[in-house]
């Protein structure tokens, strides 16, 4: 008999893969992690019954996350990830030559060892000598006063529960601000607009209480419910219209999703939103 893995959202709403076996399941300190092998996109990962991430559709997300900022930011020396214990974020800020330093803060080695062992195929650049892995809280991260300063700041983290919860809070926006340089650009997953529109909607409210720009934008992940997912660009100074040719023109030879013309139209903001705001 099939079996089914599925995330359910409020009691009403599921979405589900069939699973053809599991990899690794155990309970860290922080979550319960496991990595499924799907009919439909291969090997994938969940925390505390929620899907992270799927190889067959990981580019959707870590693309996106990664690229508007990389593209904008006039430097991007030095990067700082917050979470991203799969992987696939880094990979994807380490296809610039660029970039010189890379620290990945996630609270749970147990998502690193795991994901390092069966799902290589996202994080394929954790053996790059410019990536700094650090298991550690991000939020305690975002208060240190020796680190600073950042060209680029990327939140992929987790949903607003448990370790990740603090991850939406100003107290926490305000210390990435300060680990950002003046013409830096930073960067969160922030929601569904969807199903989580009330979530996304104080993302950008909060992050407005301390950034001088903030800009959601929008795009699909399929193995998220609902399929519509978001992103936050915030800045001191620098603008998301701000492109830097080279650079899209050069990642663009690597991206499934990511280019030009999708950067642009991602900032596009649906009018409930913006009726909201
Ligand atoms: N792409 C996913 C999404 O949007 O649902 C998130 C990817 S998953 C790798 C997020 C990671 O954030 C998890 O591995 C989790 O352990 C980590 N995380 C949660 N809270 C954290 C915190 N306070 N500091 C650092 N990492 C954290």
């Amino acid at each position: 008999m099939a079996l089914w893995y599925d995330e359910v959202f409020e009691n009403s709403l599921r979405c589900g893969l069939k699973v053809k076996r599991t990899l690794f399941s155990d309970q860290s300190a922080f979550q319960r992690v496991e990595i499924v092998e799907t009919e439909l996109l291969g090997k994938a990962l969940a925390l505390d019954g929620l899907w992270m991430t799927a190889q067959g559709d990981e580019k959707t997300y870590h693309e996106m996350l990664v690229h508007p900022v990389m593209t904008t930011s006039p430097s991007i020396r030095r990067v700082l990830i917050i979470g991203g214990g799969d992987g696939g974020t880094a990979r994807e800020v380490l296809r610039y030559p660029e970039v010189e330093h890379v620290d990945l803060v996630e609270i749970d080695g147990m998502v690193v060892d795991a994901c390092k062992e069966f799902l290589p195929e996202i994080g394929s650049a954790w053996d790059d000598a410019r990536l700094h892995v650090h298991i550690d809280d991000g939020i305690k991260w975002s208060r240190r006063t020796d680190v600073a300063p950042y060209d680029v700041i990327i939140i992929d983290g987790s949903d607003p529960v448990g370790p990740a919860q603090g991850l939406f809070d100003l107290e926490f926006y305000q210390g990435c601000e300060n680990l950002l340089a003046d013409d830096g650009v930073f960067v969160t997953q922030s929601e569904s607009p969807v199903l989580f529109r009330d979530v996304h909607l104080d993302m950008i409210r909060v992050m407005k209480g301390t950034f001088k720009n903030v800009h959601p934008y929008y795009g699909t992940v399929t193995i998220y419910p609902g399929g519509s997912w978001s992103w936050t660009y915030a800045s001191k100074s620098v603008s998301p219209r701000d492109i830097i040719r080279e650079r899209v023109d050069f990642i663009s030879e690597f991206t499934e999703i990511y280019n030009e013309d999708i950067h642009h139209g991602a900032f596009a903001i649906p009018n409930h939103i913006r009726r909201a705001l």
